[in-house]
């Protein structure tokens, strides 16, 4: 048996030969952005590949390496790369025009497409990304309620703004709830003042909180399944968390940006809760940036300009008609049909990763819901943040290398997103390599565990 120190030379070995064009374009890249990257999660080490191009579920690097694509850029092209009704869809608006400082019908479109499919959308607004849906929805509440506090769950990303720029990822050895920690260098130590936290899936420790600090609460965030981690919320926990903030008068936003890919009504239908607002990012723009919030007509009448004064909400790229074209012929595509084929796919995945785990002799827990997976190198079950911090980090991250030379690309963290275009055939080769990489990664494992 090699050892660990073999394992990883060996492992970074191959990548490094594989893929030498993609290292000079980092070598080059580090001149221009901070890390090679211009977007952070995409670095990782030894340095991140570079993606030629891409068609339905495979993606090409610059030396020509094939991959089965289950990251689909974070779970965005749910339709995979290059989709001909969407490449077309977006052709037919470049030759009008893309932006023009107007309404268009095509924002008709795509909100009415998204009001039919979400009872709980009354209004809504277009963004270029979730990271402003989350801002906007945040100061919708704000407004509406007029107090400045907001509760979010520990461990939930949900985009770069400061207000929920909050324990994140704040290791094992977190404060206690509802005490958090800001997520960055930069941050004014004020956020984590009105930022709460929350376990999640921790209903009594949910209810503590709130009725302690309903008076300065403007909301509550929560994502339906926990994009780090892929952790689903109990259905009871989401319901009875609706009922809390309903009695309490406080408002609640669920996060869509990753979730609205979990049925046509997004994961609120699959859960059968009606919030007050929702964000959506993701899915809805076709592979092209995008974002929305709304939610109830009340609290969104806010945001009406002939209203003084009124809630500022702008941007000059929201509502791009390329990204209006291409997020309607997206949600198109996406009928019941392509959902049953997702959940099938994933039921698929899901089993497949613990028979792969099992076999590979990992002690391992696999999370996740419809098209969403995660592989969790601890002991389960993996309920919140607490319990998924618990997994084993470094042979996670040279399972990702080894999963890259065996021509999975997938995320760093052990997560996996599926779109329409793969198909049964994809997942069972997935899982293939999944069983061998782990056992190329099992003395980085044994030596985690034993030193
Ligand atoms: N909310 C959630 C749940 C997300 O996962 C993300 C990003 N992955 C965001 C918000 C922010 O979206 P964006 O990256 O488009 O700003």
């Amino acid at each position: 048996m090699p050892t660990a120190a073999d394992t990883r030379l060996a492992l970074e070995r191959d990548y490094r030969a594989r893929t030498r064009r993609s290292a000079a374009l980092h070598d080059e890249a580090r001149r221009y952005f901070p890390g090679g990257v211009t977007r952070s999660v995409t670095y990782h080490a030894p340095y991140p590949l570079s993606i030629a191009d891409g068609c339905g579920c495979r993606l090409r690097d610059v030396d020509g390496n094939p991959y089965r694509d289950l990251l689909i850029n974070f779970g965005a092209m749910i339709h995979g790369h290059a989709h001909p009704a969407i490449v077309s869809a977006i052709r037919d608006q470049l030759g009008r025009g893309t932006d023009y400082g107007a309404p268009t019908e095509s924002h008709l479109q795509l909100a009415r497409e998204i009001m039919r499919r979400v009872a709980s959308v009354e209004r809504l607004r277009f963004t270029t990304s979730g990271t402003e849906a989350v801002l906007y929805a945040v100061r919708a509440a704000r407004a509406f309620t007029r107090r400045s506090k907001i509760l979010k769950m520990e461990g939930s990303y949900h985009g770069g703004y400061d207000s929920v720029s909050v324990s994140v990822d704040p290791g094992a050895n977190a404060p206690e709830a509802p005490r958090g920690v800001v997520a960055s260098a930069g941050l004014p130590p004020e956020v984590a003042t009105n930022t709460l936290v929350a376990p999640f899936n921790d209903l009594n420790a949910v209810e503590r909180i709130l009725h302690a600090h309903r008076a300065d609460l403007a909301a509550v965030i929560v994502e339906p399944v926990t994009v780090r981690g892929m952790i689903p919320a109990d259905g009871e926990f989401l319901r009875a968390l609706r009922e809390l903030t309903r009695q309490l008068d406080v408002l609640l936003i669920v996060d869509e940006v990753v979730t609205f890919r979990l049925s046509e009504g997004g994961a609120q239908k699959r859960f059968g809760v009606t919030p007050d607002l929702t964000t959506f990012g993701k899915i809805i723009g076709g592979g092209l940036p995008v974002g929305a919030f709304g939610g109830r007509a009340d609290i969104m009448s806010g945001f009406d300009p002939s209203h003084v004064p009124a809630v500022h909400h702008s941007g000059t790229f929201a509502g791009n008609n390329a990204v209006m074209a291409a997020g309607l012929a997206a949600l198109s595509l996406l009928n019941a049909d392509a959902f049953d084929h997702l959940d099938m796919l994933g039921e698929r995945l899901r089993h497949g990763l613990r028979a792969a785990a099992r076999s590979a002799g990992f002690e391992a827990h696999v999370t996740g819901m419809g098209s969403l997976a995660a592989l969790h190198l601890s002991a389960g079950p993996v309920r919140c943040y607490r319990d998924a911090v618990r997994t084993d980090r470094e042979t996670m991250r040279w399972l990702h290398l080894a999963l890259l030379n065996r021509g999975i690309f997938a995320r760093a963290g052990g997560s996996f997103f599926l779109s329409t275009p793969m198909q049964t055939a994809d997942v069972d080769e997935t899982i293939v390599a999944v069983e061998g990489a782990l056992k190329d990664v099992r003395p980085i494992y044994d030596s985690t565990r034993n030193g």
